[in-house]
């Protein structure tokens, strides 16, 4: 079975530097950032790609992104504004 690299974070045995967690989902800083505050929503459950992930996951999505861009408005970073993309399996992105 291949290891999942969001899961091995979401479980403690990859490092990762987290800036937003709850029961739902993790938000952690991107390795490779396009931009300063570029980060990843990450479900904590595992799901392979967007056919997978049921609707409940959704929202908490959604409420960690608003309230990440919120806090990057917020950091005194240079913020004039926040991008959302979402990347479906590993061709795309
Ligand atoms: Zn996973």
């Amino acid at each position: 079975m291949e290891t999942c690299a969001f899961c091995e974070i979401v479980a403690g045995r990859a490092a990762a530097s987290v800036v937003f967690g709850d029961d739902d989902v993790l938000v952690i800083l991107d390795r490779h950032p396009a931009t300063p505050g570029h980060v990843l929503v990450i479900p904590r459950a595992h799901v392979a790609g967007l056919a997978e992930a049921g609707d409940a996951i959704g929202g908490p999505i959604w409420r960690a992104a608003r309230r990440v861009a919120a806090a990057l408005r917020a950091s005194g970073l240079r913020c004039e504004g926040v991008r959302l993309s979402l990347a479906d399996g590993e061709a795309a992105g």
